[in-house]
Protein backbone atom coordinates (compact mmCIF):
# COMPACT_ATOMS: atom_id res chain seq x y z
CA UNK A 1 0.00 0.00 0.00
CA UNK A 2 3.41 2.19 -0.69
CA UNK A 3 1.87 5.60 -2.31
CA UNK A 4 2.84 6.27 -5.55
CA UNK A 5 3.72 10.09 -4.55
CA UNK A 6 7.24 9.81 -3.17
CA UNK A 7 6.33 13.36 -1.12
CA UNK A 8 3.71 11.71 0.77
CA UNK A 9 5.98 10.88 4.12
CA UNK A 10 7.45 13.33 6.23
CA UNK A 11 11.47 14.39 5.39
CA UNK A 12 13.15 12.06 7.72
CA UNK A 13 14.46 14.20 10.75
CA UNK A 14 18.26 15.06 11.12
CA UNK A 15 18.18 12.77 14.71
CA UNK A 16 16.61 10.13 12.91
CA UNK A 17 19.69 7.76 13.87
CA UNK A 18 18.65 7.77 17.48
CA UNK A 19 16.76 4.62 18.63
CA UNK A 20 13.34 4.89 17.93
CA UNK A 21 11.07 6.14 21.03
CA UNK A 22 8.96 3.46 22.90
CA UNK A 23 5.86 4.93 22.13
CA UNK A 24 4.33 7.00 19.94
CA UNK A 25 1.13 9.05 19.81
CA UNK A 26 -1.40 10.56 16.90
CA UNK A 27 -4.25 12.62 16.04
CA UNK A 28 -6.57 12.93 13.59
CA UNK A 29 -10.14 13.83 13.09
CA UNK A 30 -12.84 14.04 9.78
CA UNK A 31 -15.79 15.90 8.95
CA UNK A 32 -18.24 14.46 6.57
CA UNK A 33 -21.35 16.07 5.35
CA UNK A 34 -24.50 14.96 5.62
CA UNK A 35 -27.04 14.01 2.45
CA UNK A 36 -30.24 12.16 1.87
CA UNK A 37 -29.69 8.80 -0.27
CA UNK A 38 -26.31 8.36 1.14
CA UNK A 39 -25.70 5.34 3.60
CA UNK A 40 -24.46 5.74 7.49
CA UNK A 41 -21.26 4.02 7.93
CA UNK A 42 -19.43 5.15 11.13
CA UNK A 43 -16.88 3.14 12.75
CA UNK A 44 -17.59 0.04 10.09
CA UNK A 45 -21.00 0.10 11.61
CA UNK A 46 -24.19 1.34 8.88
CA UNK A 47 -26.12 3.18 11.11
CA UNK A 48 -30.33 3.53 9.64
CA UNK A 49 -30.62 7.23 9.36
CA UNK A 50 -32.48 9.78 7.74
CA UNK A 51 -29.16 11.40 6.77
CA UNK A 52 -25.73 9.44 5.31
CA UNK A 53 -22.53 10.51 4.89
CA UNK A 54 -20.95 12.11 1.39
CA UNK A 55 -17.52 11.21 0.03
CA UNK A 56 -15.09 9.13 -2.11
CA UNK A 57 -15.22 6.06 -0.28
CA UNK A 58 -17.70 4.79 2.22
CA UNK A 59 -17.34 8.03 4.04
CA UNK A 60 -16.72 6.70 7.46
CA UNK A 61 -15.60 9.19 9.46
CA UNK A 62 -14.63 7.45 12.72
CA UNK A 63 -12.72 5.25 11.07
CA UNK A 64 -10.72 8.00 8.35
CA UNK A 65 -10.06 9.77 11.46
CA UNK A 66 -8.41 6.52 13.29
CA UNK A 67 -6.08 6.04 10.22
CA UNK A 68 -5.09 9.43 10.04
CA UNK A 69 -3.80 8.74 14.05
CA UNK A 70 -2.46 5.48 13.39
CA UNK A 71 -0.51 7.51 10.16
CA UNK A 72 0.29 10.21 12.27
CA UNK A 73 2.06 8.15 14.92
CA UNK A 74 4.53 6.79 13.03
CA UNK A 75 4.92 10.20 10.73
CA UNK A 76 3.41 8.23 7.31
CA UNK A 77 1.76 11.26 6.18
CA UNK A 78 -2.12 11.61 5.64
CA UNK A 79 -5.23 9.53 4.94
CA UNK A 80 -5.40 11.88 1.83
CA UNK A 81 -1.92 10.84 0.71
CA UNK A 82 -2.22 6.98 1.14
CA UNK A 83 -5.94 6.91 -0.33
CA UNK A 84 -6.71 10.23 -2.73
CA UNK A 85 -10.24 10.67 -3.16
CA UNK A 86 -9.03 11.03 -6.81
CA UNK A 87 -7.96 7.75 -7.03
CA UNK A 88 -11.32 5.00 -8.60
CA UNK A 89 -9.94 2.42 -6.65
CA UNK A 90 -10.95 3.94 -3.45
CA UNK A 91 -14.72 4.72 -4.85
CA UNK A 92 -17.11 3.27 -2.47
CA UNK A 93 -14.17 1.41 -0.55
CA UNK A 94 -14.79 -0.29 3.03
CA UNK A 95 -12.77 2.05 5.19
CA UNK A 96 -12.00 -0.98 7.20
CA UNK A 97 -9.56 -2.50 4.50
CA UNK A 98 -7.92 1.39 4.31
CA UNK A 99 -7.66 1.07 8.27
CA UNK A 100 -5.92 -2.58 7.83
CA UNK A 101 -3.53 -1.10 5.54
CA UNK A 102 -2.93 1.44 7.53
CA UNK A 103 -2.06 -0.70 10.28
CA UNK A 104 0.02 -3.01 8.40
CA UNK A 105 2.21 0.07 7.97
CA UNK A 106 2.29 0.86 11.71
CA UNK A 107 3.54 -2.87 12.04
CA UNK A 108 5.58 -2.61 9.02
CA UNK A 109 7.45 0.46 11.12
CA UNK A 110 8.09 -2.03 14.28
CA UNK A 111 4.95 -0.85 16.15
CA UNK A 112 1.62 -1.67 17.31
CA UNK A 113 -1.29 0.01 18.54
CA UNK A 114 -1.97 -0.20 22.42
CA UNK A 115 -5.19 1.54 22.70
CA UNK A 116 -7.54 4.47 20.48
CA UNK A 117 -9.54 6.68 22.34
CA UNK A 118 -11.98 8.56 20.17
CA UNK A 119 -14.86 10.60 19.89
CA UNK A 120 -17.98 10.78 17.54
CA UNK A 121 -19.85 14.32 16.62
CA UNK A 122 -23.37 13.82 15.18
CA UNK A 123 -26.69 15.64 16.12
CA UNK A 124 -29.07 12.50 15.07
CA UNK A 125 -29.63 9.42 15.38
CA UNK A 126 -28.37 9.06 19.19
CA UNK A 127 -25.04 6.67 18.59
CA UNK A 128 -25.07 4.90 22.13
CA UNK A 129 -27.00 0.95 20.68
CA UNK A 130 -23.79 1.43 18.02
CA UNK A 131 -21.20 1.98 20.22
CA UNK A 132 -19.91 -1.25 21.21
CA UNK A 133 -20.74 -2.64 17.81
CA UNK A 134 -17.87 0.26 16.31
CA UNK A 135 -15.62 -0.56 19.17
CA UNK A 136 -15.51 -4.01 18.38
CA UNK A 137 -15.23 -3.72 14.40
CA UNK A 138 -12.20 -1.73 15.32
CA UNK A 139 -10.39 -3.72 17.25
CA UNK A 140 -11.19 -7.16 15.35
CA UNK A 141 -9.18 -5.34 12.13
CA UNK A 142 -6.51 -4.40 14.53
CA UNK A 143 -6.09 -7.23 16.31
CA UNK A 144 -6.35 -5.26 19.67
CA UNK A 145 -8.70 -5.89 22.77
CA UNK A 146 -11.71 -4.26 22.61
CA UNK A 147 -11.13 -2.96 26.05
CA UNK A 148 -8.29 -1.02 24.12
CA UNK A 149 -10.67 0.47 21.81
CA UNK A 150 -12.98 3.62 23.23
CA UNK A 151 -15.48 5.47 21.21
CA UNK A 152 -17.21 8.27 22.96
CA UNK A 153 -20.42 10.10 21.12
CA UNK A 154 -21.31 13.96 21.62
CA UNK A 155 -24.14 15.75 19.89
CA UNK A 156 -23.65 19.28 18.94
CA UNK A 157 -26.35 21.25 21.14
CA UNK A 158 -28.00 21.88 17.74
CA UNK A 159 -24.54 24.55 16.94
CA UNK A 160 -22.86 25.27 14.13
CA UNK A 161 -22.62 22.29 11.54
CA UNK A 162 -22.96 19.37 13.91
CA UNK A 163 -25.48 20.77 15.63
CA UNK A 164 -27.54 22.24 12.59
CA UNK A 165 -27.57 18.28 11.29
CA UNK A 166 -25.17 19.20 8.10
CA UNK A 167 -21.67 16.93 9.05
CA UNK A 168 -20.66 14.11 11.02
CA UNK A 169 -17.08 15.01 12.53
CA UNK A 170 -14.78 12.80 14.61
CA UNK A 171 -11.64 12.94 16.64
CA UNK A 172 -9.65 9.95 17.54
CA UNK A 173 -6.50 9.81 19.04
CA UNK A 174 -3.39 5.88 19.41
CA UNK A 175 -1.05 5.06 21.36
CA UNK A 176 1.60 2.74 19.51
CA UNK A 177 4.12 1.01 21.34
CA UNK A 178 7.95 0.12 19.49
CA UNK A 179 7.09 -4.44 19.04
CA UNK A 180 11.10 -4.98 18.43
MG1 LIG B 1 -13.11 11.14 5.53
Amino acid sequence: MESENPNYEHSPSPVSRLPSPAFRIGIGNDTHRLARGRRLIIGGIEIEAEFGAEGHSDADALTHAVIDALLGAISAGDIGAHFPDTDERWRGADSMTLLAAANELVKARGYEVVNIDSIVMLERPKLRPHIDGMRERIAEVLGIAVDCVSVKAKTGERVDAVGEGRAVMTQAVVLVTRTS
